[in-house]
């Protein structure tokens, strides 16, 4: 497995990114022996580096890493806007983990230079962790090209992780090409850059092949995040990114792994979820939400919104 440098963070990250959300309660809820084991064969495969957030509520899931290889990079992330926030987030993070520091904390979904500065008290309560020892690195993830362009310019942010993916589905603000070159220009600017979404979130899967040489391609991707829920998927993935012949019965193994979003007949129609979702993806039909699958790119965050648990992605 191929090792990069995170930007000037001084942390080195396999180019693989396990992406945790898959095996937590939001996707398919793999219980924590389950998740050990795929753990464990990414680790095996040297892959070092694992992504969560704060709504996906699978810390304990991730504790299964730590417990394996204590020095294992782990990135976490949260909407926080507030000083407070911040705080009480990471401490649950530090808690749940059971670690006395997190290598990369980043805020969610940050769409410009505006909504970056409307979080600046969560970004200096950041800057006070880090220098406090309790956070190596902090930064941003956007699905805007303008939330890469811009957040390269704020030398406080160590990392960006954009959303890219060949066909560009999921970027609020143009193509995939645009999102590429406001990538180099952040690269230059010596951000490190993981990216997500590489298979437009399960809408791509038809593609498989092509999404994946598209994003191994692009150089300057430090390290790229996919979701895995299952050994077989661990090791598809991880001879992906080695650039490994995969045989017949692993790809057919991984075949059935597709993931489609529900919404149970229960849906009171709140309407919470359709203004959560920045993709446009939900809208309300006769009193519930209802889904356009091709502009969704299963990123759970809707889910977190319904009081009435209906959203869930399996
Ligand atoms: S519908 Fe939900 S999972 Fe799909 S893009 Fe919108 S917020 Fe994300
Ligand atoms: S948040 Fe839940 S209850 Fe409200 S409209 Fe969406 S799915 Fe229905």
């Amino acid at each position: 497995m191929k090792m990069n440098a995170l930007g000037n963070t001084g942390i080195v990250v396999s180019r693989m990114c396990f992406g945790s959300l898959t095996i937590g309660p939001l996707q398919k809820n793999k219980t924590l022996a389950e998740s050990r084991e795929i753990i464990a064969a990414a680790l095996d495969q040297g892959v070092n580096f694992f992504d969560t957030a704060d709504l996906y509520n699978n810390y304990d899931h991730l504790k299964n890493a730590i417990n394996i290889k204590r020095d294992v990079i782990i990135s976490t992330k949260s909407y926080d806007y507030t000083a407070d926030g911040v705080k009480k987030r990471l401490h649950r993070a530090l808690t749940e983990l059971g670690r006395d520091y997190v290598d990369l904390y980043l805020l969610h979904e940050q769409e410009s230079r505006k909504t970056i500065e409307g979080h600046w008290e969560a970004i200096e309560a950041l800057i006070r962790m880090k220098d406090a020892g309790k956070v190596r690195a902090i930064g941003i993830s956007t699905h805007r090209v303008e939330g890469v362009r811009d957040a390269a310019t704020f030398s406080e942010l160590d990392v960006i992780m954009p959303l890219i993916n060949r066909t560009g589905i999921g970027i609020q603000d143009g193509t995939a090409e645009e999102m590429e070159i406001a990538i180099h220009e952040a690269k230059l600017a010596g951000k490190g850059i993981y990216g997500m979404k590489p298979l437009g979130g399960g809408n791509l899967l038809s593609q498989k092949q092509a999404c994946f040489d598209y994003v191994l391609g692009l150089e300057d991707l430090d390290a790229i995040a996919i979701g895995v829920q299952s050994v077989d998927e661990v090791l598809y993935n991880v001879k992906q990114f080695n650039g490994e012949k995969i045989s017949e019965a692993l790809a057919s193994a991984v075949l059935d792994a597709s993931k489609s979003l529900q919404i149970s007949d229960w849906c009171v129609g709140c309407g919470e979820c359709v203004r959560h979702c920045k993709q446009k993806a939900l809208f309300l039909k006769k009193g519930k939400a209802v889904l356009n699958k091709e502009k969704c790119v299963l990123c759970c965050y809707c889910g977190a919104y319904c009081k009435e648990f209906c959203i869930k992605v399996i």
